[in-house]
């Protein structure tokens, strides 16, 4: 009977497990699940705001993968074999009645993150004499020699056949992902890439918009991302700012180096489209003070504050005395041009790790490492990561079923 030993218990372990459990006879293997904390899931439960987004409602491949900044090429066969519809389906039968909101964003009906967890705890509870959880017990080492591994934790050193390195890194820390599996990966001959905080929000130095502290905005830009903003007491949040923080994860970015980006409040006026509007405007309503004007489009909170930050001495005069150069400079910077300058990212507050395992190195059809046979890979551990923590789940599910489907077959 093989050993088979899971480094985990977040949701790539936890997918492992199941699909080894799902697609085995007993007397093949026995699965030792190794979690520091006393329970498992603990970042799946706090997931999508507790309510757990657990997959896509997408399902163009295209579309789907376009959302990856790293690995989209990697996690292509995964996805093909665990796509999100199937990922909705295996949870369904499992029990979890699934929604799709009109975001694409999938939900347990419930709205309770718990309800994803406890699919994998009736699981090993039905298959309880397969599995030891070894809950409260975190991995200190693991060694390898003839494609078999020694694990070693505070308690006791175990021997293995196959392991699953699924430890995630240090996003959230406080759930337990403390980035160990970085010295699991090197001791096991692995490469690292370089790692960086990703989907976080940013302190910005623009304290006219820190006033407008809970302001959304429905669909923002910056660059060519199209997103929903949240301005806040101290920054930037919500979408647009995490989708940000992924294309600078291995940037510095702090006080000594600041980074400028630009922002229109409505993605879809640009330059062109505020010249044509303030034209019409200030030709149809000479009276229309131009804070009026601009909530016909903006929040006023935001438009009052808009001009007064830049525009002070127009607040008070008529369009017909507005002349065409400020007309022009206000669609300038209301179509592309609001600077924000980001001084920090909000610390602690990434969702995801940006890097980690080199890809290169593992099997993308089975999550098998190249370079140490019976050794897996799955989950947020993999160098594959999204514009926004909607899509990390799913290389987790994915990931994890692969390798699942990929040990369950050498058995
Ligand atoms: C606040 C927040 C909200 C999020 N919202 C979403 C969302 O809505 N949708 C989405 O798709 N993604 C979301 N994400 C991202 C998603 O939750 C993670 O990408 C995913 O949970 C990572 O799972 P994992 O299995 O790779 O690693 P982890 O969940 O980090 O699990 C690793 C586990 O390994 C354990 N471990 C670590 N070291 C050891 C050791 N030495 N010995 C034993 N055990 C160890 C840890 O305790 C942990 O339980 C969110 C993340 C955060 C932080």
């Amino acid at each position: 009977m093989k050993q088979i030993t899971i480094i985990w218990a977040g949701a790539a372990g936890l997918m492992t497990a199941a699909t080894i459990l799902e697609n085995t006879e007993s007397e093949s293997c026995h699965i030792h699940i190794f979690e520091k904390n006393k329970t498992p899931g603990n970042k799946v439960i706090i997931s999508g705001g507790g309510r757990c987004n657990l997959t896509t409602g997408i399902e163009d491949k295209k579309i789907l993968l376009s959302k990856y900044t790293r690995g989209a090429d990697f996690i292509r066969k995964a996805f093909g074999k665990f796509s999100p519809r199937k990922c909705r389906e295996w949870f369904e039968s499992h029990g979890v009645p699934l929604k799709c909101e009109k975001d694409n964003r999938v939900f347990p009906v419930s709205d309770d993150g718990y309800d994803i967890v406890e699919v994998f705890e009736k699981l090993f509870a039905k298959y309880r004499n397969r599995i030891t959880l070894h809950y409260g017990e975190g991995v200190d080492s693991i060694l390898s020699w003839n494609s078999a591994f020694q694990i070693t934790t505070k308690k006791w050193t175990y021997d293995s056949d196959i392991v699953v390195i699924t430890t995630g890194w240090n996003a959230y820390s406080h759930t337990g992902s403390t980035g160990d599996g970085y010295a699991f990966a090197r001791s096991l001959w692995h490469t690292v890439t370089q790692l960086g905080p990703s989907l976080s929000s940013f302190l910005t130095s623009e304290k006219w918009t820190h006033e407008l502290s809970g302001l959304a905005f429905e669909s923002a830009k910056i660059w060519d991302l199209q997103w929903p903003l949240l301005l806040t007491h101290f920054g930037i949040s919500g979408p647009l700012a995490f989708m940000t923080s992924s294309w600078f994860a291995w940037e510095t970015i702090d006080k000594n180096h600041p980074k400028i980006v630009h922002f229109s409040p409505i993605s879809t006026m640009g330059y062109i489209e505020w010249e044509a509007f303030l034209k019409e405007q200030f030709a149809n309503h000479p009276k229309k003070l131009i804070i009026s004007i601009l909530t016909e489009k903006l929040p006023r909170r935001f438009a009052e504050a808009f001009i007064r930050e830049y525009f002070t001495s127009i607040e008070t005069i008529y369009p017909v005395s507005i002349g065409k150069v400020i007309r022009e400079n206000i669609s300038k910077l209301l179509g592309e041009w609001i600077p924000l300058t980001l001084t920090d990212r909000r610390p602690g507050d990434e969702f995801v790790t940006a890097g980690w395992v080199n890809t290169d190195e593992i099997d993308a059809e089975t999550m098998e490492s190249k370079i140490q046979k019976n050794l897996y890979f799955a989950g947020e551990v993999l160098n594959v990561d999204g514009f926004t923590g909607w899509f990390s789940l799913q290389i987790c599910w994915a990931s994890g079923y692969v390798a699942g489907r990929d040990i369950g077959s050498k058995l």
